[in-house]
């Protein structure tokens, strides 16, 4: 839609992105504000979650992998430099998020942290997830996980303890290798791997539920059994119950950034990488099935489960609107 000088006119989150107040700025990256009316979004039914939340726009952790650069697309920025330097940071009313959270079925999971992560650097200023999570720990009879590649997690100790509680909780760390120099190239600002190992570790020292996710598995960089045992030994070492595992995907928005950046550090896998997603942006085949029993041989090695266990928290009395919550378990059930 153009406007009366003839220009482009921004509608919708573009407009609002494009009106957000300059928050702050830190070396080549600045911080805008986001008026967020609805916080919860509806994922595909492919997925094990039904709802994420995002608490920011745009990642400075700058992963060379990421899929959710297309996000910024839909703020007419750039999906490469953009991404990584212009953060939005949403600004929401926590009495919206009480209400939006009556109007789902409690059965349903929320995850925070799908699309970009709730611990970059940008939440030790602005503490939207910390705010987020304070609209859970008044809550309960909720499934809740949160996801980050960041030590800034340990933070928020006391209302993950809060939380746990009165609702099913766990905590994620998305760790791809534990080469230092390696995750430095993939994921040049996130939390080194050992970082990321010592939060998983204090956080189930502290009855915390956490789990280890070594997305994306890519061909030839970090899939061999060699590596991913390794990981899976530090995450089980560390107290993580369960390891996730899924394939490298490349929208164009991330093939545009993965693709040159093999011909740079890895010029000999970039033909191999043409190849395999010359026709999508997904794997298939015979590669597939091999990650993933081999992903299940090394979680049978490490007792690691594949999905969070779905304990019963705490018994409460139910809220009069929603009816009954959780079923409690046999244990508490003969009390
Ligand atoms: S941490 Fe996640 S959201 Fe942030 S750049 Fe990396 S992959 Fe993208």
């Amino acid at each position: 839609m153009k406007d009366e000088t003839g220009l482009m006119e921004l509608v919708g989150i573009a407009r609002l992105a494009a009106s957000g107040e300059l928050l702050a700025s830190k070396r080549s990256i600045e911080y805008f504000e986001l008026p967020t009316r609805r916080l919860l979004n509806r994922t595909s039914e492919r997925m094990p979650f039904q709802w994420t939340i995002n608490p920011y726009r745009g990642c400075e952790f700058g992963c060379v992998y990421c899929y959710a650069r297309y996000t910024h697309e839909f703020m007419e920025l750039d999906t490469v430099l953009a991404f990584e330097r212009k953060i939005f940071a949403k600004r929401f009313f926590a009495a919206s998020l009480a209400a939006e959270l009556r109007k789902i079925d409690r059965k349903d999971w929320i995850a925070i942290g799908t699309a970009t992560d709730p611990y970059q650097p940008a939440e030790r200023r602005f503490e939207v997830t910390r705010e987020i999570l304070k609209v859970f720990a008044a809550g309960r009879g909720r499934k809740l996980s949160v996801t980050t590649k960041s030590d800034l997690v340990l933070r928020d100790l006391d209302l993950f303890q809060e939380i746990a509680r009165s609702n099913i909780f766990h905590v994620n760390f998305t760790l791809t290798t534990l080469d230092e120099k390696l995750a430095r190239l993939l994921e040049p600002r996130a939390a080194r791997p050992e970082l990321r190992i010592a939060s998983a570790r204090s956080l189930a020292q502290a009855g915390i539920q956490v789990g280890v996710f070594p997305n994306p598995v890519m061909p030839l960089l970090n899939d061999s059994e060699e590596s991913l045992d390794a990981l899976a030994g530090a995450a089980a070492e560390a107290g993580a119950t369960f390891l996730g595992g899924g394939l490298l995907f490349l929208k164009p928005c991330a093939k545009q950034v993965f693709l040159p950046f093999l011909e740079r550090h890895f010029p000999r896998l970039a033909p191999e990488y043409e190849r395999l997603y010359r026709t999508g942006a997904f794997l298939r085949g015979e590669y597939t099935e091999r990650v993933r029993e081999r992903l299940k041989r090394i979680r049978a090695r490490h007792g690691l489960r594949d999905a969070p266990i779905e304990y019963t928290p705490e018994p409460w009395e139910p809220e009069p609107e929603q009816g009954n919550l959780f079923e409690p378990a046999a244990a508490v059930r003969s009390s």
